[in-house]
């Protein structure tokens, strides 16, 4: 089939809109807000487990009865499986971040199928349980990484606002921004990992998170596991 140079540009403008923004439609519309009515809102965690934060983390949603949706880097769960389990155990929802953390969005389908699958089975190697929901690194996606994600079960997910916490701008600033910026049914991206350094530091982003649920607890918000949406 013969297609216009009108059809053509159209077609390469919206594949770089659908692979650079992050919860653009175009490519299968990713969950970016809960669907839940009232003060609610999701707590993710991308790039884990982590041996220092991740750890951390936990203990201050354990401590609140707070439940979590930890986006799991394959790598990192080979190296910590007993920290996936925790994740699981503790009954926050376990989601995969694929295995390698490159960039998805000029990938094959066939590298995508295979990170999303080393990724799955990380997972349920680690965990006994199987994801549900997939998030990409770095929200870069194509127009086969969300139906791939699918064909494994996965809904994809993105976020409905991140706060730099990787660049450890400092406890209150991770804090203060994830409580000023969220709203009722907002997903809120925060890192227990580090995509590229299985050791990176992330316990600026565990230490704020007490402060964040205590302060969103205080103004009547409620939290929820993203595959509940
Ligand atoms: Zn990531």
């Amino acid at each position: 089939m013969m297609l216009g140079l009108g059809a053509g540009v159209v077609l390469v403008g919206g594949a770089a809109h659908g692979a650079f923004h992050r919860n653009s439609p175009i490519f299968g519309r990713p969950i970016t807000r809960l669907r839940s009515p009232g003060r609610v809102v999701a707590l993710t965690f991308d790039d884990g487990p982590n041996p220092d934060a991740t750890p951390l983390i936990l203990d201050a949603l354990a401590a609140r009865g707070v439940k979590a949706t930890f986006f799991i880097l394959g790598r990192h769960a080979e190296a910590w499986p007993d920290l996936v389990k925790r994740v699981a155990d503790e009954g926050h929802a376990v989601g995969n971040h694929g295995f390698f953390h490159r960039k998805l969005h000029f990938k094959s389908p066939a590298y995508v199928r295979r990170d999303l699958e080393l990724g799955t089975r990380a997972i349920e190697a680690a965990a006994h349980v199987r994801p549900t929901v997939f998030r990409a690194p770095h929200g870069f996606r194509s127009p086969w990484v969300t139906r791939i994600a699918r064909s494994l079960g996965q809904r994809t997910v993105g976020w409905s606002l991140g706060v730099w916490d990787s660049d450890r701008p400092g406890v209150d600033v991770i804090a203060d921004r994830t409580v000023n910026g969220a709203r009722a049914g907002s997903i809120l991206l925060l890192h227990d990992g580090d995509g590229y350094d299985p050791r990176g530091d992330r316990v600026q982003t565990a230490r704020a998170v007490p402060l964040i649920v205590d302060r969103l607890l205080e103004q009547g918000y409620r939290f929820e596991r993203v595959d509940a949406a």
